[in-house]
């Protein structure tokens, strides 16, 4: 991408000088929390909703974010007018800031506010017709007594872990179980299945990111009549489900055709998958926030 610009602590700046401190804590330990973001030709989709979220996530870990959520809005936008992208992956980060050597986040004076805007890198076409292939794993979803899945922080370790054991499956994502052995998430995506016409989504209680498009399908599903559960369920109900489809704001909503090597279904994506990602591409197109137009 040529001439990129990223805001980054006040100003907005060409990529090669958007360059923080190594003392940084976001890098030191991954004290900081962090948003993905998409505009859809030229709309932010559920902004506020991705806004809530950084905030509260930044508030658990006692982080102040040095900007009103509306002014944090208006940065956003402006980062993509700046990158004139109509179609646009944005991602936005606060860490501690930098500090001394030790774990002690009071050493660090100033958070460090960056957002990325992107040209979207979208999921190659084929994945959606062909389906992915998911393998479950040994490492569990870190529980909300440890790490909670809710704050979204800048330590991935966890879900990195993940992602490598499904690698190491020849698969192309992780399906991760809590320490109960009930279904959460993969490594960054919500996981829905369907049996017998009916879509079912774990609680968040049981160590998922309560995911925005996670929420958006709810409602969209429950919009086409669909009926929706939030209900634990097992590694032997996603086996034996129709359809399983994950959602995240990079992947959207797309199909799942095996897991553990167990064909789902007809082993092809679905109608149900299909006709929520069609729905949900719809809802892109006509919600969100106007960010940029090449034609205003
Ligand atoms: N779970 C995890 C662990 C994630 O990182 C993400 C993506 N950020 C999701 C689920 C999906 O959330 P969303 O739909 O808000 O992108």
């Amino acid at each position: 991408m040529k001439n990129q610009i990223i805001y980054l602590n006040g100003n907005y700046v060409g990529k090669e000088d958007a360059v923080i401190s190594i003392y940084d804590h976001g890098f030191l330990y991954g004290d900081g929390v962090f948003e993905g973001i998409r505009a859809y030709e030229g709309n932010v989709f559920k902004l506020t909703e991705h806004i809530k979220r950084l905030y509260e996530s930044a508030h658990s870990i006692m982080l102040e974010i040095p900007h009103q959520k509306e002014e944090m809005a208006d940065i956003i936008i402006e980062t993509i007018r700046k990158n004139k992208l109509e179609s646009a992956y944005i991602r936005v980060v606060v860490s501690r800031g930098a500090g001394d050597l030790g774990l002690d986040p009071r050493s660090c004076s100033t958070p460090t506010v960056i957002v990325i805007a992107e040209e979207l890198a979208i999921y190659a076409n084929d994945l959606y017709e062909r389906g992915l292939k998911l393998a479950s794993v040994g490492y569990r979803r870190s529980s909300p007594d440890v790490l909670n899945p809710q704050v979204k922080s800048l330590n991935y370790l966890n879900n990195i872990l993940v992602k490598l054991s499904s690698m190491q499956s020849h698969a192309d994502e992780a399906l991760i179980l809590n320490n109960q052995g009930f279904v959460t998430e993969g490594s960054a995506d919500n996981i829905f299945i369907v049996k017998n016409g009916v879509i079912k989504t774990p609680p968040i209680y049981l160590g998922a990111l309560e995911g925005i498009t996670r929420n958006a399908i709810i409602d969209i599903a429950k919009e086409q009549g669909y009926l929706v559960e939030e209900v634990p369920f097992t590694l032997h109900d996603v086996y034996t489900a129709d359809e399983v489809f994950l959602t995240g704001t990079a992947a959207e909503v797309i199909p799942v055709v095996s897991v553990d090597n167990r064909k789902i279904g007809s082993g092809y994506p679905d109608v149900i998958t299909k006709d929520l990602l069609n729905a949900f591409r719809k809802k892109t197109l006509i919600d969100g926030v106007l960010c940029y137009s090449k034609n205003l």
